[in-house]
């Protein structure tokens, strides 16, 4: 079988070697998928539930041994690598309360009963990126298997590890054999091939707006299920009434956390202009002490970029622009890249208009809110924001007139596995995480019974 090396971000070295699955053996994973689809559907929601929650203890009691695994396999911080682990494990127990709850309704009717089933759809294949392998993983499986489908998942060529890992621990906690596949190999094949391959009902994918466009018109051939969550250039809008040294405190981690490799990275930085001078003077001292270390060291707060390619295309992005300060990343071997804030010309500059994916954030001022409206909704994106403010009517009407799929006022936070996740405009289509994410694995059946009357 054809392998592939994975490379430490952090060193550049290779770590480990996986296997790299071919068409024939994809194929061949997809159909054990369908036949355990048989019996998995049928396995009582109780003990679907006590599986998923077993599964959950599983890898709650290897925290640490993924997190270290993904120091090396992503470069992750070992702090943010703890709480990625964490969230699989969430997400799990949240959803293992799910196939006991899966209810359909009883609709009143003349001459019968008429009742609903939340069917599963058979095989779902997940495409999983390099930028968060275990959440966005576990995002996909655990409600996709609540809802009694059965899984092939393919991690990102650069990152498979810790996917590979948790299918191994899938099985340790006890779920029958092929219910959750990991096929590690090229999205140009094994992704493919789930896009392709008749046998599977739904594709998740996260990655790339341009690679989501081509899965999607993929998917339309067999009017496949598809769920995207793509690309991001998220807003952070700071007013002038603004709390200043909070926004300015948590502005590096909105933008530098995971090397800026985040779909929800607030990459474009609005500031009102009547305190644009104030707030640089507060954000730069914060950008110039971010904690840039080797990310298996505790106090890390940001490692290395994914690649040497992702870092020449990140530092692209200098070229002709105007640098306001940076902070300090290691001088050593990987793919390390200061945190870096740009000065915006305008709203047409490159760096403020394309998703850089890495620790770039693009500084402009703006005049009012309707200006910061204006200037955050002028783009094809739409996945997440900030907003700092003190004023509740302010941060509720700018709020509904962000186009987005999540915000957060005063706040960082984006994700919370309870609560919906997903793009507008060209950032996706369909919501991961919280309630609505479950029935999107499922398809609605309407079954009348006639009682004869
Ligand atoms: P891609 O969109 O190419 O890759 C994401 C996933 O899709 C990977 O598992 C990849 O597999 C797979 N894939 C690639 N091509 C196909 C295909 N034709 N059919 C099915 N699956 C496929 O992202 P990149 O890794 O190339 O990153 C490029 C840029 O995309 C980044 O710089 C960033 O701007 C953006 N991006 C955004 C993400 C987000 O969360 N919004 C996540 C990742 C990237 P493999 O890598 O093994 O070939």
């Amino acid at each position: 079988m054809a392998t592939t090396e994975v490379i430490d971000p952090s060193t550049g070295e290779v770590f480990t070697t996986v296997p790299s699955l071919g068409l024939a053996e994809t194929d061949a994973a997809i159909e054990r998928a369908r036949i355990a689809f048989g019996e998995w559907r049928r396995v009582s929601p109780g003990d679907r539930a006590r599986l998923l929650r077993r599964f959950a203890t599983v890898v709650e009691e290897h925290i640490e041994e993924l997190a270290r695994l993904e120091v090396r396999n992503a470069g992750h911080t070992i702090g943010n690598a703890r709480w990625e682990a964490g969230n699989v494990r969430d997400v799990l127990n949240y959803y293992a309360g799910a196939p006991e709850r899966l209810a359909g309704r009883q609709i009143p009717v003349a001459g019968g009963v008429d009742v609903t089933f939340h069917e599963p759809l058979g095989v779902v294949g997940i495409i999983v990126p390099w930028n968060f392998p275990m959440p966005i993983a576990g995002w996909g499986f655990a409600p996709a298997l609540a809802a009694g489908n059965t899984v092939v998942l393919k991690p990102a060529e650069l990152t498979p590890s810790t996917a590979i890992r948790l299918g191994e621990l899938a099985l340790e906690a006890g779920l029958p054999e092929n219910v959750f596949q990991v096929l590690p190999g090229k999205g140009s094949v094994v992704g493919q091939r789930f896009v392709t391959h008749p046998a599977v009902r739904k594709v998740c994918f996260t990655g790339s707006t341009e690679v989501g466009k081509s899965i999607m018109a993929g998917c339309a051939d067999q009017v496949k299920r598809v769920t995207l969550e793509l690309g991001g250039k998220s807003a952070n809008i700071v007013f002038a009434d603004a709390d200043l040294d909070a926004a300015a405190a948590a502005a590096p981690g909105a933008v530098f956390d995971n090397a800026g490799q985040d779909c929800c990275a607030r990459s474009r930085l609005l500031v009102q202009e009547s305190v644009y001078d104030k707030f640089l003077a507060l954000l730069e001292p914060a950008v110039r002490g971010f904690r840039v270390l080797d990310p298996a060291d505790d106090s890390s707060e940001m490692g290395p970029l994914i690649s040497s390619g992702q870092r020449a295309a990140v530092t692209s992005y200098l070229e002709g622009s105007d640098i306001a300060f940076r902070g300090t990343a290691p001088d050593a071997n990987g793919w390390w890249f200061p945190p870096t804030v740009l000065l915006a010309r305008s709203n047409a500059d490159r760096h403020w208009r394309e998703e850089i994916f890495g620790p770039v954030v693009s500084v402009l001022p703006f005049r009012d809110e309707e200006d910061a409206i204006r200037l955050a909704n002028d783009t094809e994106y739409g996945l997440s924001g900030s907003l700092w403010t003190r004023d509740v009517g302010r941060a509720l009407r700018v709020s509904r007139a962000v186009e987005t799929g999540a915000l957060s006022v005063n706040s960082n936070s984006s994700v919370r596995y309870w609560t919906p996740f997903g793009g507008m405009k060209q950032s996706g289509l369909g919501r991961e995480l919280g309630p609505d994410a479950l029935l999107s694995f499922t398809d609605v059946k309407n079954v009348f019974i006639s009682t004869g009357d």
